[in-house]
């Protein structure tokens, strides 16, 4: 995660061109997967192989995803599939950093709001 930066020291113009910018780099949404990709040496079940002997199948791709913290689920990807979904596994990390980032300027943007709400109140008395 990166470094939270310090928006206050920004310009409320400066803060919605950055928000623009961010909603400009979101990647397709529906070009995201979520997990980690890993390679995997297998056995195949066959008692008589030589991966029941400690040789095992592979390398092989293998995408890795957390359901929760107690459960996991995973399958083998195929080759020609590999760079696909290491693109999508990609933009789902940049989505969610961006979304973030999105927020953080939001929080940051009301927080000017409520302020200069207060100093208007305060001039018309
Ligand atoms: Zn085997």
């Amino acid at each position: 995660m990166a470094v939270r930066e310090n928006l206050s020291k920004l310009s409320v113009l400066a803060l919605r061109k950055r928000r623009e910018g961010l909603t400009r780099l979101l990647p397709p949404l529906g070009e995201i997967m979520r997990g980690s990709l890993m390679e995997r040496y297998l056995t195949c079940g066959n008692p008589d192989c030589k991966c029941a002997r400690g040789e095992r199948h592979g390398p092989v791709w293998y995408l890795s995803v957390t359901l929760d913290q107690s459960h996991r689920s995973g399958c083998t990807v195929p080759g020609e599939q590999v760079e696909q979904v290491r693109h999508w596994i990609e933009n789902y990390h940049r989505v969610k950093e961006n979304l973030e980032k999105i927020s953080n300027i939001n929080r940051e943007l009301m927080r000017r709001h409520r302020k200069q709400n207060k100093k208007t109140k305060k001039a018309g008395k």
